[in-house]
Parts: structure tokens; sequence; C-alpha cells
């Protein structure tokens, strides 16, 4: 399903970000940026290894990526352009401020993609797989961040929410669904 909001279409799928040809897929890293388990093993098995090698001269040149923050790499043999590394925060009860930097992952990784000349952009639900943000919560950040952001730019032309699996996919769809 999709829906306009202002100048750009969001769109909501349920499968493997790393299919999308699009300017830019999103990535859920870890701070080392080294790669992980999850969407983040995917996308580095199947971009190939000039992914990883790129996240090591970033390393190299300011020593991780903090939390909330994103960073851009070329996408390898993936067919989309880019893959933006965002950190989600790991759910400690939301008492650690996760909420919000969650919407910074969004927020930046966003900013990032409009540097880079990005129109096209694809999110994975951000820190709801291993670092166990409640899904829902974390829809209704994800959604807000980047319903607040295109209404202010109007260079973003399409966001891609992937799911994978039907549980986000039905939270997403309610959500999306219900925008103005
Ligand atoms: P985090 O550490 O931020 O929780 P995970 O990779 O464990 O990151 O999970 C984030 C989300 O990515 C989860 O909802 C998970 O189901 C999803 N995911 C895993 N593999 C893929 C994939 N290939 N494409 C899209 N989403 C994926």
């Amino acid at each position: 399903m999709e829906k306009k909001v202002e100048n750009a279409t969001i769109e909501l799928l349920n499968g493997d970000i790393t299919k999308l040809s699009v300017d830019a897929i999103v990535n859920a890293a870890n701070s080392s940026l080294m790669g992980g388990g999850g969407v983040d093993g995917a996308i580095h098995r199947a971009g190939g290894p000039e992914i990883l090698r790129e996240c090591k001269e970033i390393v190299k040149e300011q020593g991780g990526c903090p939390t909330g923050d994103a960073v851009i790499t070329t996408a390898g043999n993936l067919p989309s352009k880019y893959v933006i590394h965002t950190v989600g925060p790991i759910w400690k009860g939301g008492f650690e401020n996760e909420e919000h930097l969650l919407a910074n992952c969004y927020r930046n990784s966003l900013n990032i993609a409009v540097q880079n000349g990005i129109k096209s952009i694809a999110f994975p639900n951000i820190s709801t797989g291993v670092y166990k943000f409640p899904p829902k919560k974390a829809a209704v950040i994800a959604i807000k961040a980047v319903t607040e952001f295109i209404k202010v730019d109007d260079s973003i032309e399409r966001v891609i929410f992937a799911c994978f699996g039907d549980e986000n996919y039905e939270i997403y769809k309610d959500i999306i669904e219900g925008l103005e």
C-alpha cells in the first residue's frame, strides 16, 4: 500500500530490503559499523566486501557511529546506490532516551540522504529485532519522524518502510492508513 504525504509517497512493503532498487537503503547497524546479524548481516552478505571496506574507512576517521547518528557508504553489489548506516538504541525499558534516539535515526538518515541527492529511501524497522524496541512504539516514532521530515523537505520523493514479517507490516499499515 502507499500514501501521499505532501509531495512524497510513503510505501509499505513486507519483504527483504536488500532487493530494493532505490537510491538508498538504510541499515540498522551497530556503533562499531563492523556488521552483525539481522538486517545488517543480510546487507553485508548481499552487498559484498566493498561496504565493509568503506565502513572501516569511516571508523578510522571518526571512530564508529554514535547511537542515533547515520553514515553513508556505497551499496556494493546491491541494486540500490547507497547504504545509509544508522545505529538504533537498545531498548532499556524506555528510561534511557530510546524514543528520542530512535527518532534521530530516521531524521539523521533523511538528512544525510538529502545531502547526497537521494530521492528514494527504504527503511527497515530499526531497533525492533535484537535491540528489542517495542514494535508498535517504534512504528509510531518512525512514521512521525518521516512524515514531519517530508512536510518541510521537498527533495525526498519516496520513502519505503520495508517490514520483514506480518507483525510489523500490520502495525505500519494501520498507522499509515490513518494518516491525514
Ligand atoms: P536491531 O539491532 O536494530 O534490532 P535487527 O537487524 O535485529 O536490528 O532488526 C531490525 C529489523 O530488521 C527487524 O524488524 C528484523 O525483522 C528486520 N530484518 C531482518 N532482516 C531483514 C531484511 N533482509 N530486510 C528487511 N528487514 C529485515
